[in-house]
C-alpha cells in the first residue's frame, strides 16, 4: 500500500482563501477587518522567523496587523502594560506575545494577562478550561491541535469510533488534541489513548491506532511495523536532523525529519503527513483562524 499524502501546504491554501474571502465580505458589509497584534521581545532568529511569517500570512488576507517589537531588556510590568493596552483596544481582536520570553519575565504571567477572548493562541488557563469543556464553549483550540484535526477532517478520514493514539503528552499539542478528539460531536468522538516516556510496550498502543498521531520530537521513534495497515499518520514532529545548501537560493538550510521513519511507513499507512510540509504550515493558518472567529464574535455574529 502507498500512503496518500495528506499535505498541509495544500489545505493551508484553501482555508486562507476561505478567510481572505470572509475577510472582504465582512469588510464590505461591517466596514472592518480582523485586527492581530503579534508582540516580539528581543531577536531571537527562530521567533523573529516566525513572527515574520505570521504578519505576511495575515497582511496576506487583509488583516489589520500590528508589529509590536520590543527590547529585549523590557521589564516584566511594562510587557504587561502594553498587553493590557491591547486588551483595550477595540481594533485589535487577537493577541500574540511570541514565546520563548526573556528569563526576567514570567511566561505564565503574561499569558494569563491576555483577555481570554483575544488569546487567538489558546493557551490561556480559560481557554485551556474552554476546551475541557467542549461544543460550544470552545472560543479557541491551540492552533497546531487544531490543525491536526482540520487535516484529519479534511481528508475525509472518519474520527468517530475510531482508535486516536497520541504519542506525547505536551501542553501545547498532545493533551489538547487528545481532548479535542474525545469531545462528542462532528470531527471527534473517538477512543483515544495518550502515550508517553512511562508507557509501557509503546509500539502494541500505536499497532492498534486507526489514527496515529505522533508529537514526540524524537526522529524516527515511530518504526513502520507499529503502523495498523491502513491507519492516518499524523507526524507533529520537526526535527534538525542535519545542514544541507538549497539549490534555489545557495543558503545553508535545515533537513528535517518528523518523529516517523517516513519512507517505509508510507507502505503501511493509508494516510500520512509529510516532515516537510505537513502540520508545520498549518499552524499559522489556523492562528488566522482563531483571529477571525474573535472578530466575528466582536462583531456579534457566528
Ligand atoms: P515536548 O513538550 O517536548 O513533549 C514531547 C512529548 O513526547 C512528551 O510528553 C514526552 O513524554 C513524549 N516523548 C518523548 N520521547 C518519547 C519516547 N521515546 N517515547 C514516548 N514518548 C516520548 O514537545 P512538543 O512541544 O509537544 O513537540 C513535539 C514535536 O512536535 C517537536 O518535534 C516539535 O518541534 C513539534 N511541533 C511542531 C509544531 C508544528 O508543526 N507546528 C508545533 C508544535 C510542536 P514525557 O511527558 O513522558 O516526557
Amino acid at each position: 500500500m502507498t500512503a496518500r499524502l495528506i499535505k498541509g501546504t495544500e489545505i493551508r491554501e484553501e482555508i486562507l482563501a476561505e478567510l481572505r474571502a470572509e475577510t472582504e465580505e465582512l469588510k464590505a458589509k461591517y466596514g472592518r477587518v480582523p485586527g492581530l497584534v503579534t508582540i516580539l521581545i528581543g531577536e531571537n532568529p527562530a521567533s523573529v522567523s516566525y513572527v515574520t511569517l505570521k504578519i505576511k500570512t495575515a497582511q496576506s488576507l487583509g488583516y489589520k496587523e500590528i508589529q509590536d517589537n520590543r527590547d529585549p531588556d523590557i521589564s516584566e510590568a511594562e510587557l504587561l502594560d502594553l498587553i493590557d493596552r491591547y486588551n483595550k483596544d477595540d481594533s485589535i481582536n487577537g493577541i500574540l506575545v511570541q514565546l520563548p520570553l526573556p528569563k526576567h519575565i514570567d511566561e505564565a504571567k503574561v499569558i494569563n494577562a491576555i483577555d481570554p477572548d483575544k488569546d487567538v493562541d489558546g493557551f490561556h488557563p480559560v481557554n485551556i478550561g474552554r476546551l475541557m469543556l467542549g461544543g460550544d464553549e470552545v472560543k479557541f483550540p491551540p492552533c497546531t491541535p487544531a490543525a491536526i484535526q482540520e487535516m484529519i477532517i479534511r481528508s475525509g478520514v472518519e474520527t468517530s469510533g475510531a482508535e486516536v493514539v497520541v504519542v506525547g503528552r505536551s501542553n501545547i499539542v498532545g493533551k489538547p488534541i487528545a481532548n479535542m478528539l474525545l469531545q462528542k460531536g462532528a470531527g471527534a468522538n473517538a477512543t483515544v489513548t495518550i502515550v508517553h516516556t512511562g508507557t509501557k510496550d509503546l509500539a502494541s498502543h500505536c499497532l492498534r491506532a486507526d489514527i496515529l498521531i505522533v508529537a514526540a520530537g524524537v526522529p524516527g521513534l515511530v518504526k513502520p511495523e507499529w503502523i495498523k495497515p491502513g491507519a492516518c499518520v499524523i507526524d507533529v514532529g520537526v526535527n534538525r536532523i542535519g545542514e544541507k545548501v538549497s539549490s534555489k537560493t545557495g543558503k545553508t538550510i535545515a533537513v528535517l525529519s518528523g518523529d516517523v521513519d517516513f519512507e517505509p511507513a508510507c507502505e503501511r499507512a493509508g494516510w500520512i503527513t509529510p516532515v516537510p510540509g505537513g502540520v508545520g504550515p498549518m499552524t499559522i493558518t489556523m492562528l488566522m483562524k482563531n483571529t477571525m472567529k474573535s472578530f466575528k464574535s466582536s462583531l456579534g455574529i457566528k
